[in-house]
């Protein structure tokens, strides 16, 4: 028995019927399913110890503080970060790009310069418009070439002594290219700049050494790699952190509080203002167990295996079919983006849906790499630990589906 097959006993939602058909779950990047594990540790936790963290000292207070700091341990050593104090607790990939972007943000100058790249996700864009249009700053994006790759001579050009952060992708969410953002780190500290990767689609899925990548800030989603939503984290350097203002301000994230003046809090709990989302960082925390004990140079061979097999099975049954991104599994991880001629990816999502096999249809809040691709939207098939390949034939047969519902009207269209 595969992964796929042992793993989707744990994931109680994997049994459900959808419109008359078993769940044929294959829209993991845009948020995976929990196990029961994660499930159980969260209706555990409100069953029997919620209280506030870091504040009451009666026995729910400290049983709950130990379990949110015990999930920030779990983070921890799952990305090999050194310290605690490194992993910054957020509601996802999201809030942890924003607060370095305010807090960079705010020591940017006139003329300074961010370079992105053109297949980032919106949330990896938006945050340092912001920055650039608030301090005229200057925003950069390295091109992507070929089947979906950065262009690295291109992003040698636009280094230079002005550049003052370099945030991109380690995943394409839609092409699932893994970016050499080793090479791009070390090129980017040439010149001073510091490097902020978006691990929303790295972490879930690759063996990760965060010490050993070279980036300085590094921001993952926990309801992507089987968590409950409303978890995520920030990884930074602790020097980095010790320097940074604080994003939110409010509770807990000071030492001293006078009427015009306050004292900011140690790393982490300076950048975690208010009552954190503490059942959803427990099972953040189990959630990271349960990979680990899987062993994530496993996830990536049982992910790569099936990305080979949806790619030949796609394009033995369905060679019309434009695919993206790069054909070489080991230059990319479980996602696959396509589309069936004259059909709206729309439209395809939704006749797939009948027979219960859940994709995602649209620009995957990639607006800028879709324009770049000259296509308005794409279907994405995307896997996870308990992604099986009767998933991807369910896939197979849905797309003969469609060409089958549309193929009349396509022949009446063109006639
Ligand atoms: N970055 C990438 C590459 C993503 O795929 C996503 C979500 O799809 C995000 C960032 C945003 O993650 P979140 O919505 O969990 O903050």
């Amino acid at each position: 028995m595969n992964m796929g097959e042992k793993t989707r006993r744990d994931f109680p939602i994997l049994s459900r019927i959808v419109n008359g058909h078993p769940l044929v779950y294959l829209d993991s990047a845009a948020s995976s399913q929990k196990p029961l594990a994660v499930i159980e540790a969260v209706s555990r936790y409100y069953e029997t110890s919620h209280a506030n963290v870091h504040r009451s000292i009666h026995t729910l207070g400290e049983e709950a503080t130990e379990r949110y700091e015990a999930a920030r341990d779990a983070v921890r050593a799952f990305v090999g970060a050194r310290s605690r104090e490194e992993i910054i607790f957020t509601r996802g990939t999201t809030e942890g790009i924003n607060l370095v972007a305010q807090a960079v943000g705010r020591t940017l100058k006139p003329g300074d310069e961010i370079i992105v790249s053109e297949l980032e996700h919106h949330s990896n864009l938006i945050p340092w418009q912001m920055a650039c249009r608030d301090r005229g700053a200057v925003l950069r994006a390295i091109p992507v070439v070929g089947e979906g790759y950065l262009d690295l001579d291109a992003f040698d050009r636009l280094l230079s002594p002005r550049t003052r952060v370099v945030a991109v992708a380690h995943v394409s969410n839609v092409l699932g290219t893994i970016n050499p953002v080793t090479q791009i780190a070390e090129r980017a500290h040439r010149v001073g700049a510091l490097v902020l990767l978006d691990g929303a689609q790295a972490v879930p899925h690759l063996p990760l050494d965060l010490n050993a990548l070279g980036a300085d800030f590094y921001a993952f989603s926990g309801h992507k790699m089987l968590g409950p939503t409303g978890s995520g984290a920030l990884w930074a350097r602790r020097q980095l952190l010790d320097a940074m203002p604080p994003f939110l301000a409010g509770g807990e994230m000071i030492r001293e509080v006078h009427l015009r003046r306050s004292e900011w809090n140690e790393v982490p709990w300076k950048f975690e203002a208010g009552t954190p989302d503490i059942a959803s960082s427990i099972g953040f925390g189990v959630a990271a167990d349960y990979l680990r004990e899987l062993g994530m140079d496993r996830v990536r061979e049982h992910e790569k295996e099936l990305l080979t097999y949806a790619l030949v099975q796609l394009m033995s049954n369905h060679p019309e079919i434009p695919l993206y991104g790069p054909l070489d599994a080991g230059l990319r991880s479980g996602v696959v983006p396509f589309n069936v001629p004259g059909v709206h990816a729309h439209d395809v999502a939704q006749v797939l849906d009948r027979s219960g096999v859940a994709v995602r249809a649209g620009h995957h809040c990639t607006m800028p790499l879709h324009e770049r691709l000259d296509l308005p939207a794409t279907v994405r098939a995307s896997f996870n630990v308990y992604t099986t390949k009767a998933d991807i034939d369910a896939l197979i047969s849905g797309i003969t589906e469609v060409k089958r519902l549309f193929g009349g009207f396509l022949k009446a269209g063109a006639g």
